[in-house]
């Protein structure tokens, strides 16, 4: 149990209109703050006004990426109460992320208290719009002031959160994706399955690229072979062959996806066979050729699921759906988002109310 304190904010700012909300821009009243120091643990966890901090420019993380970070959302019940969705899924991956970074952990408890503390502080402003939420960003930085290639000493973790509008405000809208043959966004023994900043400046790249070409994301593929599926932008991938689900298998290279996780678990619970193995581009363009590719979709926090409508690789295109969202990828994203705005029951005990 952390032993929080709570400096409150002297002046509450206005809340934003949840019909612009650009994502990611816009933050709350109050930031959660926690220091680690060698020999000490971390210590002085705190809830204070949102505001910036002075660093060194020697400080480590700007110059080696020692860093790794959450993302996760508060809803709104219709009953006007908040809840978090399997917040200690996000504690259990951040510490994995810490041991492939040489950070110190945090226990999943204080985790999950210091999120809570501050969406608790700033409970007024998870918005109360059908689809919209509050995004959480826990995250940790090396802070040591010094340019010498190690781990270290000092940490901070930080919890800082934006209101954030309806991801699909007219509805769910299939995206464009082509195979990304040039860049690679992770490799086994790389950071791929942490959620860590570096892996995110190495794929900017592509996404830039494709969306200068009307792409909405890129299909990474391996960095080894450059043949087998991993992920889509930054969201797990998933296809429906024929009856059965396939998605990559968690190699190492690819990201642990909550949502993920809770589409394989909602699937097989419904009966489907699942398969989590290694799937070449090969295999899906054959597959969307012969006409058994059904659905095609990523998975993430932030979209929930986003349908795909259309594959591309080199020259080759497929149109995934009729270029619509499919019928078993309506029903996830219809079963998850029930859950998670609390319309629907949760028979898997995965929402966490904050008081
Ligand atoms: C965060 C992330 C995902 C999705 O994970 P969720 O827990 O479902 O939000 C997928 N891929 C990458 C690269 C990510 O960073």
């Amino acid at each position: 149990m952390l032993d929080i304190k709570f400096t409150p904010a002297a002046a509450p700012k206005p809340l934003p209109d949840p019909d612009t909300l650009v994502f990611g821009r816009t933050f709350t009243d109050h930031m959660f703050l926690m220091n680690y120091d060698a020999g000490q643990g971390w210590h002085d966890p705190r809830v204070e006004p949102y505001g910036p901090l002075p660093f060194e420019l020697s400080c480590m993380v700007f110059h080696y990426a020692q860093e790794i970070f959450e993302g996760m959302k508060a809803y709104r019940t219709p009953d006007g109460k908040v809840q978090l969705f399997r917040p200690y899924e996000n504690a259990s991956r951040m510490n994995s992320s810490c041991r492939r970074m040489c950070i110190p952990e945090i226990p999943e408890e204080d985790f999950v208290q210091a999120v809570k503390a501050v969406v608790s502080a700033d409970k007024r402003w998870v918005p109360e719009k059908m689809g919209t939420s509050l995004y959480i960003r826990p995250f940790i930085i090396a802070t040591d002031s010094s340019l010498g290639v190690h781990a270290s000493h000092s940490y901070l973790f930080a919890v800082i959160c934006c209101p954030v509008g309806a991801y699909y405000p007219e509805g769910l809208n299939p995206v464009k994706i082509y195979v990304e043959d040039e860049d690679v966004r992770a490799v086994k023994g790389g950071t791929g399955f942490t959620k860590c900043g570096g892996n995110y400046a190495a794929s900017i790249r592509a996404g830039e690229r494709a969306e200068e070409q009307g792409y909405s994301q890129v299909l990474w593929l391996d960095g080894v072979h450059r043949k087998y599926i991993e992920e889509v932008g930054s969201m797990n991938v998933m296809f429906k062959v024929g009856n059965t689900i396939i998605t990559p298998e968690l190699t190492g290279s690819v990201l642990p996806g909550i949502t993920r996780k809770s589409c394989l678990e909602l699937m097989r619970d419904w009966g489907f066979s699942v398969e989590e193995r290694l799937i070449s581009a090969r295999e899906l363009f054959d597959a969307a050729q012969a006409g058994s590719l059904e659905e095609a979709w990523g998975t993430g926090t932030a979209a929930v699921v986003s349908p795909i409508g259309l594959l591309a690789q080199g020259d080759t295109k497929v149109e995934v759906s009729g270029g619509r969202i499919g019928r078993l990828t309506q029903r996830l994203y219809d079963t998850l988002t029930g859950i998670q705005w609390g319309t629907e029951p949760d028979p898997y005990g995965w929402v966490e109310p904050v008081e």
